[in-house]
């Protein structure tokens, strides 16, 4: 059995203020249009994808969606039934028994309506629709104010969807019956107007059409789950050895301490944690791929640059970090009574409140190189919300 499906995109779109056809206008980081084909270009119980599209569609428009391998571009109609019919020929033509009719102004489709679909047209039925109960009062009134009924009875009212089944020879037969100048809001109510019995199965609130401006930033929350914040995590390690000094840099902040710490930089080993952690986080390798070692120009940097580069990387990705866990692990200086200064340094430096950093200390109860007093490790998780 080869089912096809048939994507509307003929529509003008005049009610969503665009001033072009909202099918494809842009919505949740592409085309709306494209979410309806990409779906039924994935669902491999779709043999082919129809796509009937607007006569005044820009031509680039046009070349972008005809890179869909295995797209049919048909051209629309003066009215929806009559892009559909045109639809229709096609998908009789490369030979369906089933046709899925789908507006392209609903970018939600779902595998489990399309499996409820399905389930109807095995069961025998010549039609399916997606349908969804009325939760809403329903009122019937004349102008903005003028109120004609209220207490309408809602229990027995649906809101009609698509995807719209149908086995196709019926769909043929009833669009061949179509008189001139009927008016049918969908091939569903031709398909009732010609006797086919219409099996009526639940719709999702992702299949709502998007009709006005205001649909769009409501409908994008529903389908798009990338525009809702997502958490990234990343974790660091870092670890600096002790040498001559009289003083440590820790969160940017001078320690005096009996020795200093060696290495490239001004050896901050909690901030290059906590960079190597942020840059974790965002799948943007290493504090030593952003500042090579062996790079003179990082000789005795402040690691405050280094911060400064991983926080401008959060921004530029659209993110924030939502709260940073820092711990250092040495026995020696004494990390508790400068824990405050090193909050209130590393938050400035992230732009975050202090409530959002956490600098915490243990010792390795003498094990290891810190035990030993050898030099001073720092871990760090930081949690960015994008
Ligand atoms: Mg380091």
């Amino acid at each position: 059995m080869r089912s096809i499906a048939i994507i509307v995109a003929g529509g003008v779109g005049q009610r969503s203020g665009l001033g072009a056809p909202k099918q494809y206008a842009s919505f949740g980081g592409k085309m709306m249009v494209k979410w309806a084909i990409d779906y039924f270009m994935l669902d491999n119980r779709f043999q082919d994808v129809i796509l009937v599209h607007n006569e005044q569609v820009r031509a680039e428009i046009l070349a972008a969606l005809s890179a869909n391998k295995g797209l049919h571009l048909v051209q629309g109609g003066e009215t929806r039934s009559a892009s559909c019919r045109n639809g229709l020929i096609r998908a009789n033509e490369i030979g369906a028994d089933f046709v899925f009719i789908h507006d392209a102004a609903r970018p939600g489709v779902d595998s489990g309506t399309i499996d409820r679909l399905f389930v109807s047209l095995a069961e025998g039925y010549a039609g399916a629709v997606p349908a969804i109960a009325m939760a809403d009062a329903l009122w019937e009134i004349d102008g903005e104010t003028k109120i004609l009924a209220h207490g309408i009875n809602r229990s027995n009212k649906v809101r009609v969807q698509t995807p719209q089944a149908f086995a196709l020879p019926a769909l043929l037969n009833a669009y061949s019956r179509l008189e001139a100048g009927a008016a049918f809001a969908d091939d569903a109510e031709i398909a009732v107007n010609a006797g086919i019995k219409v099996a009526i199965v639940e719709g999702s609130p992702a299949l709502d059409k998007v009709t006005f401006a205001s649909d769009f930033a409501r409908m994008e929350n529903l389908i798009c789950p990338q525009n809702t914040p997502q958490f990234r995590l990343g974790m660091g390690f870092d670890a600096h050895k002790f040498g001559d000094g009289d003083f440590v840099t820790l969160c940017g902040v001078k320690v005096p301490h009996s020795r200093g710490l060696i290495g490239h930089s001004d050896a901050d080993v909690a901030w290059h944690a906590l960079v190597d952690a942020i840059l974790g986080a965002l799948a943007e390798g290493d504090i030593g791929r952003a500042f090579p070692p062996n790079d003179n120009k990082w000789r005795g940097a402040s690691s405050e640059i280094f911060l400064k580069f991983a926080i401008d990387r959060i921004a530029a990705r659209g993110g924030k970090i939502a709260n940073l866990d820092l711990t250092i692990i040495c026995e020696e200086p004494k990390i508790s009574p400068i824990s405050a200064a090193l909050v209130h340094s590393t938050a400035i430096a992230c732009g975050i409140d202090e409530s959002c950093v956490s600098i915490k200390a243990t010792t390795t109860e003498q094990m290891g190189f810190t035990g030993r007093k050898e030099g001073i490790a720092a871990q760090a998780l930081v949690n960015i919300s994008i």
